[in-house]
């Protein structure tokens, strides 16, 4: 609250935004020297209306509809956009995304196409893919507008001082995020632009020693728990495969390309190169993967071995050459030997309808039904 020089009682009124880094303000002046009134309607008082029915979400819409105008799938994009950015808490977007219109961009018409009703909802029935979430997070980045049918393939984006990654590359596989679902971490890949990262088209693997058998001395599964992989350790790494991408129309300045980046992901044990890996064809198309759910009360006690027995696998060379029928590798609580795993094991096992089954932390293997005949359990 101030005193302008004419005498008027001045105060600046928060209407929204985040008050520590960006928000808007209204300018409140009153010229009778009183306190200007001040009517504050917070957003949670805007859902308390639609809450408590004061407010007609379905009326509303169709009073929008009626208008056949741009608000509902502009409120639709941004309520996509707001989807995409709710695990994005301290991204930013730049500004002359607002030059714009937001609905001529490949990604806003698409999430017109996803769903219709997003008023009184908190989240929409259409689900975004991962291909969405990058063409979204490449527009408010810098202004670029790219179809979402040429994002399939990306993993990561790197813009400014931020690479975002899908979630899925940095979490145990266990948790399943959304494949909308991003992560930013706070850096870059000392390339200039918005760089799209992509997997190579065939991993490697190194070869097998044609000599070793160790399987046949692999022990039964105990019930214990055990992280046979702590020497496990991935590592991102770029080839020389670089090209520019065109983003249309209002595609950002030349300072700011667009670019494809092909980049590995390697696999290493004790330091030495394993394989490499592609973690989400891995997870979403190569091979059917299942989630074992958490164990139900039963009157049996902790960590007893499972029945039939179940070998292990707790090196490398094993989960390479691993065998037909069931067996468990032993990474217990080691989230990114977990995820190694189940990436490597698709593409590199003799088994081709190898069915990969995460644990959680927690299993009572006497309950758990062996029915599948070539069933690999990650624990
Ligand atoms: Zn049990």
């Amino acid at each position: 609250m101030s005193v302008t020089p004419s005498g008027e009682m001045e105060s600046l009124n928060f209407l929204f935004g985040d008050v520590d880094s960006a928000a808007i303000f209204a300018r409140l002046r009153s010229p009778s020297g009183k306190p200007p009134c001040i009517l504050e309607v917070s957003y949670d008082d805007v859902l308390w209306y639609f809450r408590s029915g004061y407010v007609s979400s379905m009326q509303l819409k169709e009073l929008c509809d009626q208008d056949q105008g741009p608000i509902v799938p502009t409120l639709l994009a941004l309520s996509y956009a707001s989807q995409i950015y709710a695990t994005l808490p301290d991204a930013t977007v730049t500004v002359s995304t607002l030059d714009h219109c937001l609905l001529r961009t490949s990604w806003a018409r698409h999430a017109s196409q996803l769903n219709d009703i997003p008023l009184g909802k908190p989240s929409m029935t259409g689900e975004p893919d991962r291909s969405f979430a990058i063409a979204v997070i490449a527009f408010f980045e810098g202004s670029h507008n790219i179809k979402s049918k040429e994002l399939r393939n990306v993993i990561a984006l790197s813009a400014g001082d931020s690479i975002y990654v899908a979630m899925r590359l940095i979490c145990d596989p266990f948790e399943n995020p959304h494949t909308y679902e991003m992560k930013r971490i706070l850096g870059n890949i000392g390339k200039a632009g918005l760089v799209m990262l992509i997997p190579p088209r065939d991993p490697l693997v190194r070869e097998l020693d044609p000599g070793r058998w160790r399987f046949a001395d692999n022990p039964e599964f105990d019930g214990k728990p055990e992280d046979c992989f702590t020497q496990t350790s991935l590592h991102l790494s770029f080839t020389s495969y670089h090209i520019p991408v065109l983003s249309n129309e209002f595609r950002g300045d030349q300072d700011n390309p667009v670019s494809m980046l092909e980049s590995v992901i390697s696999v290493r044990d004790s330091g030495l190169w394993v394989a490499d890996i592609n973690i989400l064809d891995a997870l979403e198309k190569d091979a059917p993967v299942y989630r074992l759910d958490p164990p139900k009360r039963c009157e049996h006690a902790e960590d007893l071995a499972p029945d039939p027995p179940i070998k292990t696998i707790g090196c490398w060379d094993d989960v390479l050459d691993s065998p037909d029928g069931n067996f468990l590798i032993k990474a217990h609580s080691n989230w990114l030997a977990r995820l190694a795993v189940t990436a490597v094991l698709p593409n590199h096992s003799r088994t081709k309808q190898r069915r990969i089954t995460i644990c959680p932390s927690s299993v009572c293997w006497r309950c758990v039904q062996q029915n599948f005949p070539h069933n690999a359990y990650v624990f």
